[in-house]
């Protein structure tokens, strides 16, 4: 894979980069590049035979000066702690760029949920809660579903807080279902902003997204949501993939038709609406006219940037670029959507969510959706408007020196302590 980097090394060059244009000291940047504090617990739990299995889990509280910490909690075999650093580092930026009250953070799980039962996934979930109670809570660290985690999920993390704690509490974490407190919009919320993100940038380029050919890497919460919602806008998906492969049909298919294959079947392969079976870096590098990376980090690596042939890529997943790709498509003009940005739709209505949980009053779907229209396409021109302004090479810079200066405007108010 070439330059296959350390996320946590790819996340602070990233900063690097933002802070040459910005007038910060060193000690200032090193606060910005590190996370005040991380868990890394050992979780021991009875499977379902009896045996005591011990899974390493984390959660990494990156910075709070905006607000308690906020991210997702991943389950996935190659979480690891840098992994979680890097995450939490891009959280506190989005949740920056995106101008809510909000921290960053994350946390996340060594383990391949496939192989074990519900109830096993039960225990393992309320043992990591039971380790996660005494640093998190609505006003500290809020966790919300990431990579193989959902409502299911929180549901658990939510119950066994509010046992230990006595207490009700829906805002300890978002992502819930509606009848425990979640809000609505929030399942679409991440695919919705991607491509809300993808639709400002086409206009900026004056394109039209309603003929725009969309290929999807990575078909979960926010690969598919995006390839539906942008379907909706009247643009043709013609290649979606997942962890097994990917499918492509040049005329283009039916998103909900493709998920509904995955549901039935485990993977997007074999899909009958598909004339052609491709590999993950085939489809990356498609003559489309929009790429939505939407599966792990590291995807487009600088080999794999060479080929890539899209005009805009709108980031769905976290990091889908290594730093080396990003020059390699920065060289070839690739309008790119950064991550901190595009994927913003899950942590604002995480966000909305917990506003209403606070309030004990709720949205209907509608208001959400408007809600995080308007803060995705004001963001869009705040950052264009700096990318311009300043003349910043891309559009990922712009981002990163607009939530920089937001959160070193935060630290400054709060001063250091003592
Ligand atoms: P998910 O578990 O629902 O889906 C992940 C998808 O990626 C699956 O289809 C899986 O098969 C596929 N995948 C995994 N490894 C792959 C590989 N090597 N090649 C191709 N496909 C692969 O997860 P999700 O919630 O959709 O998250 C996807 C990305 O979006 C992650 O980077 C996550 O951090 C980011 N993200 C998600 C949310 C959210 O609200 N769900 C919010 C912001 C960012």
């Amino acid at each position: 894979m070439g330059d296959s980097v350390n996320p946590f090394e790819s996340f602070q060059e990233q900063v690097d980069e933002a802070a040459e244009y910005i007038d910060i000291d060193e000690g200032m940047l090193d606060r910005l590049k590190n996370p005040e504090r991380i868990l890394e617990t050992n979780l021991s739990v009875e499977m379902d035979d009896g045996s005591i299995e011990v899974f390493r889990a984390y959660r990494s509280q990156f910075n709070g000066d905006r607000g308690p910490y906020k991210g997702g909690i991943r389950y996935h075999p190659n979480v690891s702690r840098d992994e979680v650093k890097a995450l939490s580092g891009w959280m506190a930026y989005k949740t920056a760029t995106a101008g809510i009250p909000l921290g960053g953070g994350k946390g996340g799980i060594v383990i391949d949920p496939s192989e074990y039962s519900e109830s096993e996934l039960e225990r393992i979930t309320r043992a990591f809660a039971t380790e996660l109670t005494p640093l998190i809570g609505e006003d500290s660290d809020i966790p919300a579903p990431d990579v193989n985690t959902g409502q299911r999920e929180m549901n658990w993390i939510k119950d066994t807080y509010e046992t230990l704690e006595n207490t009700t509490e829906p805002g300890v974490i978002t992502g819930k279902d509606i009848s425990s407190g979640g809000s609505e919009g929030r399942v679409e919320a991440t695919g919705r902003s991607t491509v809300i993100a993808a639709r400002e940038a086409f206009d900026y380029l004056d394109k039209d997204i309603h003929r725009a050919t969309v290929a999807v890497q990575g078909y979960g919460n926010a690969g598919w949501i995006s390839a539906k919602l942008v379907e909706e806008m009247g643009a043709t998906v013609v290649a979606v993939s997942d962890s097994s492969g990917g499918i492509y049909n040049e005329d283009g298919f039916d998103a909900v038709d493709a998920k509904i294959h995955k549901r039935e079947t485990g993977s997007v392969t074999g899909f009958a609406g598909a004339d052609e079976e491709i590999t993950n870096e085939e489809l990356l590098q498609l003559d489309v006219d929009l790429l939505i990376p939407a599966a792990l980090e590291n995807a487009i690596t600088e080999e794999v940037a060479q080929g890539v042939q899209a005009d805009v890529i709108s980031e769905a997943a976290n990091g889908p670029i290594t730093p080396k790709g990003d020059d390699v498509l920065a060289e070839k003009d690739v309008l790119i959507v950064p991550d901190i940005l595009a994927n913003a739709g899950g942590v604002t209505v995480s966000y909305f969510e917990w506003v209403q949980n606070r309030q004990r009053f709720y949205w209907d779907e509608e208001r959400v959706n408007n809600e995080l229209e308007d803060i995705i396409v004001n963001q869009f021109d705040t950052l264009v408007d700096a990318y311009e302004e300043h003349g910043l090479p891309s559009m990922r810079v712009a981002a990163y020196v607009v939530a920089i200066q937001r959160v070193v405007d935060a630290a400054e108010q709060a001063d250091v302590w003592p």
